[in-house]
């Protein structure tokens, strides 16, 4: 299902998602069945089933399996001397000994 959202509705539906998945999630660990978590909550078992699915996924991370956050990374050349530099921030223009040497020669 692909639908545009506005940022304030997109926030407040994952909210209400993932209190419904918080309740699919305990109601299973207390031993309900996923028909009578269906019942109780109103969705589909198909979406109980993926709400554990995404439980499990997330709170039993496997042995390097485990997703990392990568920083973003931007490739620039620096503008001092055209090194090849890899920089978090898109502002960041130079390499790390011109940016010392550039702070040296504001001073
Ligand atoms: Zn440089």
């Amino acid at each position: 299902m692909i639908r545009l959202h506005r940022t304030s509705s997109k926030t407040a539906q994952t909210e209400a998602r993932e209190a419904r998945m918080a309740s699919a999630v305990a109601m299973r660990r207390d031993g309900l069945t996923q028909q009578q978590i269906s019942d109780e909550l109103g969705i589909c078992i198909e979406t109980i089933q993926r709400y554990l699915k995404d439980h499990k996924g997330k709170s039993g991370p496997q042995p390097g399996a485990e997703p990392k956050p990568k920083p973003r990374m931007f490739r620039r050349h620096c503008l001092c001397c055209n090194t090849k530099i890899s920089v978090e921030s898109p502002y960041l223009r130079m390499c790390g000994p011109c940016r010392g040497n550039a702070r040296g020669a504001m001073l």
